[in-house]
């Protein structure tokens, strides 16, 4: 049991890239098992899928990519970087105000 001192986590909020080879689902479901019967079975996973983002190196356009291979929307080229959606990122966890101690 955790002790009154310990922060209780109300929720924890994940972004998934769509890029990044985890499916939002499994890891859900993953989540799930995994905190069942722990002090962290209250705790709500709160996951967003982050679309792929590329830079095109040929001209110089931002875009999203909706398929593989990754081209670019502008100009068709190739030659891209992926800048985002490549990661699973935890971005906030919410943490319950403390009980005042009487
Ligand atoms: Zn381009």
């Amino acid at each position: 049991m955790p002790s009154e001192d310990q922060p209780r986590i109300e929720s924890v909020a994940v972004r998934v890239g769509e890029f990044s080879g985890v499916v939002p689902e499994a890891l859900e479901f993953a989540l799930e098992v995994l905190t069942a019967d722990s002090d962290l079975a209250h705790v709500s996973f709160v996951l967003e899928q982050e679309p792929t983002r590329l830079a095109c190196n040929t001209c110089g356009a931002e875009t999203v990519a909706d398929a593989i291979p990754f081209l670019c929307e502008e100009c068709g080229s190739i030659d891209v970087q992926v800048t985002s959606g490549a990661d699973l990122t935890v971005q906030s966890v919410s943490i319950a105000d403390a009980p005042l101690r009487s």
